[in-house]
């Protein structure tokens, strides 16, 4: 059961091969005999996710069920469930049971889909490998020596081990796109203000953006049909006519125009890795396509202007958590400036405490110019770039992660930070940018996965989900499972 598709499961689903209960038992089965390894889950929802796949079992039989009716998945821990701990990966929101649902979930249990639980992160979604989350690191499937990426590890890693068929993600710098790459499977961030962020925990509010990590383009398209739509409860809620993301799925790569940024395949680039994606392009002008090199020359700008737009954004939005109104409190403060003190420095880890000092430092009066202000400059310069350069091509492609999965320690031991930001050196800029981008595995270095990235201008998720789905028909890295899960 857990090898197939959404589409295969609903069709099981819907001619009664098996019920959405026994579908349901079997992955929290699965949850249960491998998690203790991996960690991918902070919360396991047994009791709701048997109540609603028992709803989701009578919906059926009444003939009144949706395509995605009694499909499992797993929920990212940023998005607030009504009853359910939502705690960030944070010992500040550790007791923090959310009292409403996220517009996300909302949808999603709309639709009569069955939540297993809620899965690992980095902390407030701050990092690139699972390490930062209170509830201990994720590891990767394919070798649990190695570090799922982040900070959608949980689920990244969830969905390759098959613990549950899809699972939700957020992406503020390449939190969907490159844990994707990094576990095997395909993850979209889609274009943003697209999907609603009610009720997702804030980080970065200009550039956070909710998507779908599945394990093939058609699955991560089914998703985004049920995830994205004007929400007036979000002020940055993009408002235009609901679009079926699978529509274009089928259609022929013939004609399409494909840009290679140079910039993303200079000397950072692992060659063993720059061969895999060399490869997979070359299957893609197989297909139809046509190949040309194109420059985003402003690139090298994009982590420096990220490190002050993020940290000064979360710097404001994390201020909420001060150990009155929710979360974590400390133990018998002295006055109120102890409490609030104390209760952000005890239960902030070091990761997040040091964007928010960065972030307060970037807008403080008589910096505020000189740092927020410029990367709020240079990221229109970002965006301009591309706008260019989709005035010649369709899509942009080029390697998700300038390496494959990097051990546990590796770049957290020497509290280096830098090393660790620049593992999103191709995602970030696209955040940047407000515009679509995807990750899909295209290959395999050391038994480890490489995820190639595709970039759309805005509102072009289809088209990117289209030449991924005709190159999934055509290769099957997306089908291929970490041994012994
Ligand atoms: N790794 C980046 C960071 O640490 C991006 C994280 C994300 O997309 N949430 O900020």
């Amino acid at each position: 059961m857990h090898n197939k598709t959404l589409i295969e499961l609903s069709k099981s689903l819907h001619n009664r091969e098996f019920s959405s209960v026994e579908l349901t038992q079997h992955f929290l089965d699965r949850i249960r005999q491998y998690d203790q390894t991996l960690n991918s889950f902070i919360t396991v929802t047994e009791e709701i996710a048997l109540a609603q796949a028992k709803a989701a079992d009578k919906k059926l039989a009444s003939g009144k069920a949706g395509p995605l009716t009694g499909i499992p998945l797993a929920q990212k821990d940023i998005f607030c469930t009504k009853g359910v701990r939502t705690s960030c990966a944070s010992l500040m929101l550790d007791n923090f049971i959310s009292p409403y649902d996220a517009t996300v979930v909302e949808k999603i249990n709309d639709a009569g889909m069955v939540m297993l639980g809620k899965t690992n992160m980095d902390e407030f979604a701050m990092g690139s490998s699972n390490e930062t989350s209170y509830y201990g690191a994720v590891k990767n499937p394919w070798n649990t020596d190695h570090v799922p990426g982040g900070s959608s590890g949980g689920s990244a890693a969830a969905v390759a081990a098959r613990l549950t068929p899809v699972a939700t993600g957020t992406d503020t710098g390449g939190s969907i796109r490159q844990p994707a790459a990094l576990c095997g499977i395909t993850g979209i961030k889609p274009t943003y203000g697209t999907v609603s962020r009610y009720g997702m925990i804030a980080f970065a509010s200009s550039l956070d953006q909710g998507g779908p990590m599945a394990r093939s383009a058609e699955d991560a398209a089914l998703m985004l049909n049920l995830m994205t739509g004007f929400d007036e409860r979000d002020s940055t809620s993009i408002e235009r006519e609901k679009e079926d993301y699978t529509r274009s799925l089928d259609n022929s790569l013939k004609g399409l125009k494909v840009g290679l940024p140079k910039e993303y395949f200079s000397e950072d680039l692992n060659a063993d890795i720059a061969g895999v994606i060399e490869g997979a392009i070359k299957e893609i002008e197989k297909l139809g396509a046509t190949i040309k090199e194109i420059s985003l020359p402003n690139t090298r700008l994009s982590i420096p202007a990220y490190y002050v737009i993020a940290p000064a954004e979360c710097s404001s939005n994390l201020s909420r958590m001060d150990g009155v109104r929710f979360g974590y409190r400390c133990k018998d403060p002295k006055d109120l400036y102890d409490l609030y003190a104390r209760s952000r420095g005890e239960a902030f880890g070091d990761e997040v405490t040091r964007r928010i000092l960065i972030g307060t430092y970037a807008l403080s009066a008589g910096y505020y110019d000189a740092y927020y202000l410029k990367a709020q400059k240079i990221r229109r310069l970002i965006s301009n770039d591309f706008k260019n350069v989709f005035n010649e091509v369709d899509v942009i492609i080029g390697p998700t992660s300038p390496t494959v999965a990097f051990r546990l320690g590796e770049k957290s031991k020497d509290n280096d930070p830098v090393s660790m930001y620049l593992a999103d050196i191709y995602t970030i800029s696209v955040n940047l940018a407000g515009l679509p981008g995807m990750s899909i595995p295209v290959g395999q270095v050391e038994g480890l996965p490489v995820g190639l990235q595709l970039i759309g201008n805005y509102f072009q998720e289809a088209k990117l989900l289209n030449v991924a789905h005709q190159f999934q028909q055509v290769t099957d890295w997306h089908q291929k499972s970490p041994e012994g899960f």
